[in-house]
């Protein structure tokens, strides 16, 4: 309950308004409701001839006694001039009034909570989302796709489905329970005290059934994100999956992980409807024990309630049942909710460790040099991948990494645009710490060409025109001409406006590659860093996204990490990386004179 109080405290408060308007219209809901079970008992008396004759009238006043005696003296007014049938007709349309209040009071109570938890839900995607986006690289190498996917979709749903729906009842119950309390004292104080010592008695026993709810849940919210992350899988996978044949054994793996899902929802949703059967039940014993009880009261005529009155009070009783009913409804649903809450928060609440400092320095040139000083970093805090390494990067050089795969160059320059920070030394951009550094503003400075070209599902113009605010039709197409794209753009159906599909699969990879280049043009940073930009490629299409590359490169200074040391001959210093170390470093020549690892990788890709 805590934990439910605490989410509403959350999320709430934007919605304060519709929170008191609800509470408004609910309550004169209630107010209706209750005046028009009451409309009953004239009926009933009418019926069972036990009315006594009301003759008099008394001044109008806002009091239940002056109230219903005026309501009695019409009544009885009406059965006298036009007989009983009229006067049922007359307390019938009375009645008619006033349930049509009650109903409209209901809905507008409703209009609000609508309003009110559809807010909310979207507040929460939101905040998910742009937790997403600001959280570190590394948060995404821990955490399954899929699973993050569950939390924002399925996950928010859940939330809405038990705890949101949960509001309006939590909202319109009390009220309801509180209105009809107050009419039922106002007609037996005896009889209320007593009934009211037994619906505790109902409601912990249900809260026992619910306890263990929320582990279940939990274990099933986190089974979807298993199920969820298989599919992404599957998806991006699904070529491979096909050329090894695999379908047999992942189909397998998915209905294994589906039909365990199937068994937590089945232990679940059984614990889950036993809510309903337990609490119709136990609210018969109620109503039968106060039937008893209140039945004894008026035939022992200990009580001033009359035979007609009791069912009004037993139809008041009932209709605080229902509430109550609901409630333990709730509390089991809202377990499930909770649980789904917990995951959210752990998006929430996961730590952004790459963060401006408060007092982060503006940048919006890069002058002098780029250097790193006895960079050391760990991807687990153990195994070292980079290791004491000390490199300058003066303006306007281009300097390449080579070295075999697995020595560090790809994490060497992920720690430049921070996506991970160095855990011992420090990158500095002109003398300054990159951690000092607003990050916006220095990654604006650069620019990547990955390996993998990573492109959105949409326009070949809008793709190339990701990172730069209002470009013009004539500044990206001067991009892509730099980058070799324009020809093969314009050849497409809709030439700029062609949409690439998902994750730009409609290109082939050089195309791919090329929009990549076109985009970093188009950016313009001082700083590029190219990993691997053609290593994907054949020769052909290497050829056109070298040439793109080699224009890019110009009048920048570049990072260029290169498997063929062929594209590198020219670089102002060549690299050599080994197990996390720069073991060489010089001009090409000098490294082939020098006849250590670089002579050895260059002759290897001469054979
Ligand atoms: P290169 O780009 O030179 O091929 P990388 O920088 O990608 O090398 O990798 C260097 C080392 O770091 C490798 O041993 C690799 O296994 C490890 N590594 C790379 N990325 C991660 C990661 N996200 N988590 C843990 N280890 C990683
Ligand atoms: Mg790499």
């Amino acid at each position: 309950m805590k934990d439910f109080i605490q989410i509403l405290k959350r999320f709430l408060p934007p919605y304060k308004s519709d929170l008191i308007m609800s509470f408004v219209y609910n309550l004169l809901a209630a107010v209706f409701g209750v005046f028009s079970f009451m409309m009953m008992q004239p009926v009933l008396e009418i019926l069972f001839k036990d009315a006594e004759v009301v003759s008099t009238k008394v001044p109008w006043e806002i009091n239940i006694d002056a109230l219903k005696h005026n309501f009695y003296y019409y009544t009885t007014q009406i059965k006298i001039e036009y007989g009983a049938d009229s006067t049922l007709l007359f307390v019938g349309l009375v009645l008619l009034v006033a349930v049509f209040f009650k109903v409209t009071f209901t809905y507008l109570g409703s209009y609000h909570t609508v309003g009110l938890r559809n807010g909310v839900v979207r507040d929460m995607r939101n905040m998910i989302y742009d937790k997403i986006v600001n959280l570190p690289i590394p948060f995404f190498t821990e955490e399954k796709k899929g699973d993050i996917i569950a939390r924002s979709t399925g996950d928010v749903q859940e939330v809405e489905n038990s705890v949101m729906n949960s509001l309006d009842m939590f909202i319109k119950n009390p009220i309801l329970i509180i209105v009809s309390l107050v009419a039922m004292i106002v007609m037996s104080p005896q009889l209320t005290l007593f009934s009211f010592v037994l619906l505790p008695i109902a409601g912990f026993i249900i809260g026992r059934i619910g306890r263990s709810l929320k582990k279940t849940s939990r274990l099933g919210q986190n089974k979807m994100g298993d199920l969820l992350s298989t599919i992404e899988e599957t998806l991006s996978g699904l070529r491979i999956i096909k050329a090894f044949t695999a379908e047999d054994k992942v189909t397998e793996k998915f209905s294994n992980e589906n039909n365990d899902y199937r068994r937590i929802m089945n232990s679940l949703m059984r614990r889950r409807v036993l809510a309903h059967p337990v609490s119709e039940f136990l609210g018969t014993i109620v109503i039968v024990i106060v039937l008893w009880y209140g039945g004894r009261l008026i035939l022992s005529g200990e009580s001033n309630l009359s035979g007609s009155s009791f069912m009004v009070y037993l139809v008041l009783f009932y209709s605080i049942i229902n509430p109550a009913k609901a409630f333990s409804k709730a509390f089991f649903s809202i377990q499930k909710g909770l649980a789904a809450m917990e995951r959210i928060d752990q998006i929430l609440e996961a730590e952004s460790t790459i963060v401006d400092k408060a007092d982060a320095k503006q940048v919006d040139k890069f002058e002098k040099a780029i250097e790193y000083r006895n960079v050391s970093f760990s991807y687990n805090g153990e195994k070292k991948v980079l290791k004491n390494i000390n490199l300058e990067i003066p303006k306007g050089k281009t300097v390449a990494l080579v070295g075999q795969s697995g020595s560090g160059k790809t994490t060497f320059v992920d720690l430049l645009p921070r996506f991970y920070d160095v855990i011992e030394g420090g990158i500095f951009v002109d003398g300054k710490d990159i951690r000092d550094l607003k990050i916006a503003d220095m990654r604006n400075l650069m620019g990547n060409v990955n390996q993998e070209s990573i492109l959105f599902n949409d326009t070949i113009f809008n793709n190339i025109a990701f990172g730069v605010e209002n470009a013009t039709q004539e500044e990206v197409e001067a991009a892509a001409k730099i980058a070799n794209a324009h020809d093969f753009i314009t050849a497409t159906e809709n030439s700029y406006q062609t949409n690439i599909g998902d994750r730009g699969g409609k290109l082939s990879g050089g195309q791919r590659q090329r929009l990549s280049i076109a985009r970093a043009v188009l950016k313009n940073p001082p700083i590029m860093i190219l990993d691997e930009a053609t290593s994907a490629l054949d020769t052909e299409s290497e050829r056109l996204v070298q040439d793109a590359l080699d224009k890019l490169m110009q009048n920048r200074t570049s990072v260029v990490i290169a498997h063929r040391l062929s594209t590198v001959k020219n670089a102002d210093l060549i690299c050599v990386f080994h197990e996390g170390e720069i073991v060489e470093r010089g001009k090409h020549d000098e490294l082939i004179k020098l006849d250590g690892t670089y002579k050895k990788l260059n002759d290897m890709q001469m054979l």
